[in-house]
């Protein structure tokens, strides 16, 4: 079995979750299995250990968590990008568009510097607005988005295309139809 399909078997499917008609990738069983968490951190640290970044950027609150680990292997930073109204310090903050209404993701003023080469993380990408709004935080920062990085892309949905044609350049572990 190769690492992406050894990593996607140990993620289960929720039916009707968070409401009727969702099938949720659930990451859990992954995270939980030492081997499998080993693997899939390994993956990141492989891709990026020569990419001359500063600071691993990762997405609430999934992306926290592989994020984090990222950081640390590579011996960098780690900057969270939170929902409204988690971070204390001064914030730049994005607006953007749900299914039904809209979220808000903010960053701290001083997480990164002009010039600064980031990955952005998460565990999933479905439209791609969490992500696109991640990267537009960062950017008026003036740090360089070097590509963005998850677990799952739910190709059917658009979103990782979406990002791809914005210009970023986007990791994707695996996929689910
Ligand atoms: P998007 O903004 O791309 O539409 O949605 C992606 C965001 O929603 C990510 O932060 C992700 O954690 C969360 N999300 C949406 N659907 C799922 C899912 O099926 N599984 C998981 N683990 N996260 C999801």
């Amino acid at each position: 079995l190769n690492p992406s399909d050894y990593i996607k078997e140990h993620i289960r499917t929720v039916e009707n979750w968070p409401q009727q008609g969702i099938m949720f990738r659930d990451i859990t069983p992954l995270l939980q299995n030492p081997k499998v968490f080993r693997v899939l951190i390994d993956m990141f640290v492989h891709r990026y250990m020569d990419a001359k970044l500063d600071m691993i950027a990762g997405l609430d609150a999934r992306g926290f968590i592989i994020g984090s680990v990222v950081a640390y292997e590579l011996n960098l930073g780690f900057v969270p990008i939170r929902k409204k109204g988690k971070l204390p310090f001064t914030t730049v903050s994005e607006e953007y568009e749900l299914e039904y209404g809209s979220a808000t993701v903010e960053l701290h003023t001083d997480a990164c510097k002009a010039g600064d080469r980031v990955v952005l993380i998460d565990d999933l990408i479905a439209t791609g607005g969490t992500m696109m709004a991640g990267r537009k935080l960062l950017e008026r920062l003036g740090a360089t988005v070097v590509e963005g990085a998850v677990i799952v892309d739910l190709p059917e949905l658009g979103g990782s295309e979406l990002i791809k044609a914005s210009g970023l350049p986007l990791y994707t572990v695996c996929n689910f139809d």
